[in-house]
């Protein structure tokens, strides 16, 4: 990059912050009840964002004077594959009573998040969590994120466990080697001593140098027959090749981000690009590649466009690709023609294969908690302290326990649904394959609600595919409460995603929900009491002139926006003059 270009403020404070520690220690010291700017930038590389409570922003004090920000945090953990012991999933829901707001999140990156972390606590959260084997590191910031991969522990072969080791393989290798986050948050008794910079020290950061990555980073591992992780929807994609019930390779997928910000028209969600077949001892090095060539040629002037689907978009993915070679050292092969075909949300009981089965339970947007009749959290504790299982996190923010003999079924299942917990037959495929991003109160960034009113749409829905006799069908909803896209709403068969103050939403349809194809635009600006009334003509064209065998969303695509759009006004004018 010439020296001319301006780098955005972050670029400053990563290279100012010593490897990624700022002063975060003196602060951690410090009374106040939040960081300074430049450390909560930097705080997010360790795997925490400072928020605060957006219902209690316009809470007055008893005299009238307003409150003022209530200060938290929200802390994500960082796990490869979604792999989880018994023990480490209970202290998980340990913490979240005792230090966050008493409900546990899983993402749709199968990570950990715990909310409502008050800054006196932050420490012994990030400890508590690396003690019992976890890490927090790089779990947000500019660095490669959560490694994503198929959770489906089947063993009948070896796929599912090598793709699983290739996500630790890939992770381990590209985490940050700073020592900082371990001196503050473990090992660190004297935060002034180890911030001074006179007594620094740097470690060699081999793959991210001063400055890491311009943005962040995100990979994830899939199969073409159950493609789970969304894996287009990644800056890095693996997709594996399985011949013989083994992988002998992968295709690798680049440039795939869902981040739009509306104000700017250079900004766009992109499906990941075919690049290259490898074969899996050549995997790590080429992520590296393709990372590096990343942190020395992406945007590190506007953040906006520092995705590396932006630098594709300007490049070429040949071009590019010829880069990765020359950071690899040698030519790469052309990537096989396979592709996605399938995807499931390993929902249910189902043989492992070893003579053991697993358990999926689908979480509503992986909102771990007890409310009413619905003990999610007590029952999940109650079964995880008998059976001590491992369990795997989904990323359609569900859990699945591990390695159960056939002997513990019917106790498991008793002791869920004591608790409310529904099984797979008591769910639709509409709520199993819905998610929503946390969006109002605790994101910063939320424009609308997402988490907290997707179940009454859903509900909603329900009815009309009830009504329609299309209850059985699989349709993929994701919602977000703004454009960012962190519950990738642009690739299923409906994404809304929060545009405006007010509850509007933008409505797209047209993906699949295998997460092959973009969505369009079909509605803009709708109010969320709308939502319904815009979808159901839509739903009732589906129903009238679908291809036998056509999903909603291949419908959706089929048609297009010109002729859905015009359609779907004649049946509602139609229904208005009724
Ligand atoms: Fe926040 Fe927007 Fe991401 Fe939702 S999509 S979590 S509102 S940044």
């Amino acid at each position: 990059m010439s020296e001319e270009v301006k780098l955005a403020k972050e670029e400053h404070v990563k290279a100012d912050s010593r490897q990624l520690r700022g002063t975060i220690a003196d602060e951690l010291a410090l009374a106040a009840d939040h960081f300074c700017d430049d450390n909560i930038k930097i705080l997010k590389h360790h795997g925490t964002y400072q928020q605060d409570n957006r219902d209690a922003r316009h809470e007055k004090n008893a005299d009238g004077t307003p409150r003022g920000k209530s200060f938290m945090f929200m802390v994500r953990t960082r796990i490869p594959g979604g792999k989880v012991t018994a023990a480490q999933f209970l202290a998980e829901l340990d913490l979240c009573d005792r230090v966050g707001n008493g409900t546990l999140r899983i993402t749709t990156r199968q990570g950990f998040q715990l909310h409502g972390v008050i800054k006196s606590h932050l420490k012994e959260t990030i400890r508590t969590i690396n003690q019992i084997q976890l890490s927090t590191l790089a779990a947000c910031g500019d660095v490669e994120r959560n490694v994503m991969c198929c959770p489906a522990p089947y063993k009948n072969n070896r796929v599912r466990a090598q793709m699983q080791d290739m996500a630790d393989r890939i992770a381990e290798h590209l985490k940050p080697r700073t020592t900082g986050y371990h001196e503050i948050w473990v090992t660190d008794e004297n935060g002034e001593k180890i911030n001074a910079a006179e007594t620094f020290q740097p470690v060699e950061e081999p793959i991210y140098g001063a400055t890491y990555l311009p943005r962040k980073f995100k990979t994830a591992i899939a199969l073409p027959d159950d493609n789970c992780v969304d894996v287009y929807t990644n800056d890095l994609g693996f997709l594996a090749i399985v011949e013989d019930d083994n992988i002998v390779g992968y295709n690798v997928l680049v440039g795939g981000g869902m981040g739009v910000t509306p104000s700017a028209k250079k900004t766009f969600p992109a499906l990941a690009q075919r690049m290259a077949f490898v074969l899996p001892d050549e995997v790590v090095a080429v992520a590296e590649a393709v990372v590096k060539v990343q942190r020395d040629f992406g945007n590190r002037s506007d953040r906006k466009i520092a995705r590396l689907k932006y630098l594709i978009h300007d490049w070429g993915v040949g071009r590019f690709k010829a880069k990765v070679e020359e950071y690899y050292g040698a030519a790469l092969a052309a990537p096989r023609p396979i592709d996605v075909t399938g995807v499931d949300d390993h929902v249910g009981w189902h043989e492992q294969g070893d003579g053991n089965w697993f358990l999926g339970i689908n979480i509503e947007n992986g909102r771990i908690k007890d409310e009413g009749p619905l003990q999610i959290k007590t029952g999940l504790r109650a079964v995880l302290s008998r059976y001590q299982m491992p369990t795997r996190l989904t990323p359609l923010q569900g859990v699945i326990l591990c390695d159960i003999a056939p002997g513990d079924r019917a106790g498991i299942d008793q002791l869920l649904r004591q608790h409310g917990i529904r099984g797979a037959d008591e769910l639709t495929l509409l709520r199993r394959y819905a998610i929503a991003c946390p969006a109002w109160p605790t994101c910063g960034l939320a424009v609308t609600e997402a988490e907290r009113v997707l179940p009454g749409i859903l509900d909603e829905m329900e009815a009309e595919l009830a009504r329609l006799g299309l209850l059985g069908e699989r349709i993929s909803v994701h919602m977000t409460g703004c454009p960012n896209g962190c519950a990738r709403p642009y690739t299923p068969d409906i994404g809304l995603v929060g545009k405006a103050a007010g509850e509007k939403y933008t409505v797209f349809l047209g993906g699949n929900v295998e997460g092959t194809r973009l969505a369009y635009i079909y509605r803009d600006t709708v109010p969320r009491e709308e939502l319904l009334p815009v979808l159901a003509p839509v739903l009732a064209l589906f129903k009238a002139e679908r291809h036998p065998g056509e999903s909603f969303g291949d419908f959706c695509h089929r048609q297009g926006k010109e002729v859905l759009t015009a359609s779907a006004d004649a049946i509602s004018n139609a229904a208005s003059a009724g």
